[in-house]
């Protein structure tokens, strides 16, 4: 875990010695505080420091005589006033450390968190439909934000205490050794109990964040799926089914959460109690000097008991402030596999090598015998043994009921997903030959969902070519019969867009999708069931202007005969396999199910 974390620090190596290492000076001066006073205290009774038993004491108190005759002054300065000054001095400037430190850690976790962030989005945009589909949008979501940031606050208390509090535990061990090693014997056997005890506390607890974090991804799944759905639940008034649901979600995680911390508040109690245990344990110790000795042995031992409970104070707090630090250290760990889970994910589409030469004369879109199944069991396949050659500009027309396969057709195009079996071609070279940016340039997609994003209209367009002019988008406008409408706003082109285009109805938000991909001018527009919400009038009008861009190959998938009825060649799909295939009027006279459809719509139009 610890060691995921530090990966993190790739680039601030820097930090990641500087941090710690101002840490440790700091805990330095902590250490060195109770001796000072202790050498003060015995100073005060000996008066030459050479005579105090202690060698440590009698070092300090000979330091604190020759910082006192630094001072330019004729009269003689008190041990208290210099030692209680040189005290003072490592207090400030431990806090100018501490805050540099502070400093350090906040920054680099900042830096972290943007780095993880950053890698993780352009790994996402790039991922493909099916690797996506792998995790799930909310585990991606939850990932770039709640991992993210757990990660961030793991960093940031690695810098900072990660180094800080075992030094100060074991340094105040050895301290008390060397003050008086009878005293030092109750911490040794302080020491190691309380980190047998938290060690215990943090290996149940860090196996039971995987569980959590899961469940958080649960809670995430789920509100969004309802926040977004909100018209279908009440619709449907399914609120309090949702509810209940919801309930059951967050109570899951509502219990795995107190469970973990349930455990974890026994920690505290236990520090203390044991801390206290220590204390009744050293003074029982000293009981015998502190009754019997002489005056000067009970000075030094009194002023021994005064450093060795600030020692004692000084392990409670470190291994109080340790435990949450480790937990958040193990949570940043289990987060850092989520994240690298995802950045080292082998995407399932590869890039190809690049096409010099496309063969213009080759068909633009050749189908050879190809089969599509979404999930590996070949029983349920999408799509079955297809072959179809559609020349450039001609019109290609898909028609089947939902779930037909239909989809399925344009996103094998689009190498959303490569074929289970069989080729497909773009001018007479495999789609996988082709760079992805250079065989998505080649297609302008209007798909089923027609969204469209938070921005303006204009800024939509400019995403699908950046070089579009207004006049350009003016006449896709018009293409699209999206002029009139889009004409009637005050700011026109620079109409706001909210997210997903909620502000536009159905059929306007088709009509601006279909605009949209006519800006991009690529040599393929496919729109995939993207006429449905508009009446056959407007349908036919947009299909009129289409068909005036010769140069463009069409790719139009409905499930109405009467949007594909011109198409020069039309595809009747059935779950996923071909039913027929040809014009018109070939399809009318050769296909019962297409004479059918036919039939059937034409009464109802
Ligand atoms: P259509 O566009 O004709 O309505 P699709 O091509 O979208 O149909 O779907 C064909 C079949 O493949 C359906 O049975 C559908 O449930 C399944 N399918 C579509 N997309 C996915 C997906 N991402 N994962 C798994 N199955 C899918
Ligand atoms: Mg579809």
């Amino acid at each position: 875990m610890i060691k995921r974390v530090v990966d993190s620090y790739k680039n601030h190596i820097i930090a990641l010695t500087l941090g710690p290492a101002i840490k440790l000076l700091e805990a330095i001066f902590d250490l060195l505080i109770p001796l000072f006073m202790k050498a003060i205290i015995d100073l005060n009774q000996y008066n030459s420091p050479e005579d105090i038993p202690n060698v440590f004491s009698k070092t300090l108190a000979n330091f604190i005589r020759l910082f006192g005759t630094l001072v330019p002054t004729n009269q003689s300065l008190s041990d208290a006033l210099v030692g209680g000054t040189i005290i003072l001095i490592m207090g400030v400037v431990g806090f100018g450390v501490t805050m540099s430190a502070q400093y350090i850690a906040a920054r680099t976790a900042t830096e972290v968190g943007y780095e993880i962030r950053q890698a993780l989005f352009n790994k996402i945009i790039h991922l493909s439909k099916k690797d996506r589909e792998k995790f799930g949008n909310s585990r991606l979501l939850t990932t770039l934000s709640s991992d993210t940031y757990q990660i961030q606050q793991g960093v940031f208390f690695f810098t900072r205490l990660m180094i800080r509090a075992p030094f100060i535990i074991l340094g105040s061990l050895v301290f008390s050794f060397i003050l008086d090693y009878k005293i030092g014997l109750a911490f040794i056997i302080l020491v190691p109990t309380l980190f047998i005890m938290m060690f215990t506390i943090l290996r149940h607890s860090s196996k039971q964040y995987l569980p959590i974090q899961s469940a958080l991804d649960d809670i995430s799944t789920r509100s969004s799926d309802d926040i977004s759905g909100a018209r279908v639940v009440r619709a449907f008034n399914r609120q309090n089914e949702e509810n209940d649901k919801f309930e059951e979600i967050t109570k899951t995680y509502e219990s795995k959460s107190i469970k973990v911390h349930r455990f974890n508040s026994l920690l505290n109690p236990l520090i203390f109690a044991l801390t206290a245990l220590i204390t009744i344990l050293i003074v029982y110790l000293c009981r015998g000097v502190l009754l019997n000795g002489t005056d000067a042995e009970k000075v030094v031992i009194s002023s021994t008991l005064i450093a060795e409970m600030a020692y004692l104070a000084q392990i409670f707090f470190a291994t109080c402030q340790l435990p949450p630090v480790l937990l958040d250290i193990v949570k940043a760990g289990v987060s850092r596999k989520r994240v690298d889970d995802i950045l080292k994910l082998e995407p399932a589409i590869v890039d190809g090598e690049g096409v010099d030469e496309e063969d213009k004369e080759a068909p633009i879109i050749e189908f050879n015998n190809v089969s599509f199944s979404y999930s590996d069991d070949a029983e349920h396949q999408a799509l079955n043994n297809l072959s179809f050659k559609l020349k450039s500009g001609q019109t290609l027309g898909i028609i089947g009921g939902t779930g037909s396969g239909k989809s399925t057709i344009i996103n094998l195009i689009e190498r959303f997903y490569d074929p289970s079996s069989g080729t497909i071609n773009l001018y007479g070279h495999d789609l996988k030959d082709y760079a992805l940016e250079d065989l998505r340039n080649n297609i302008s997609l209007v798909n089923q969902k027609s969204s469209l994003f938070k921005g303006t209209i204009r800024s939509n367009f400019s995403m699908a070519n950046f070089m579009a002019s207004d006049e350009e988008m003016i006449e896709a406008l018009k293409k699209a019969e999206a002029y009139e409408f889009v004409s009637q706003y005050d700011d026109f082109l620079d109409h706001e867009v909210i997210e997903g285009g909620k502000n536009f109805s159905g059929g306007q938000r088709q009509r601006l999708c279909i605009a949209r991909a006519l800006v991009e001018n690529a040599n393929i527009l496919i729109l995939d069931d993207s006429t449905s919400a508009l009446d056959l009038l407007t349908d036919k009008k947009i299909r009129t202007h289409l068909s005036s861009l010769e140069n463009v190959t069409k790719i139009i998938v409905s499930q109405r005969v009467s949007t594909i009825a011109d198409a020069d060649i039309i595809i009747l799909l059935d779950k996923g396999s071909v039913m027929g295939i040809g014009t018109h009027e070939q399809l009318l006279k050769d296909s019962p199910i297409y004479l059918e459809i036919f039939e059937s719509q034409a009464r109802k139009g």
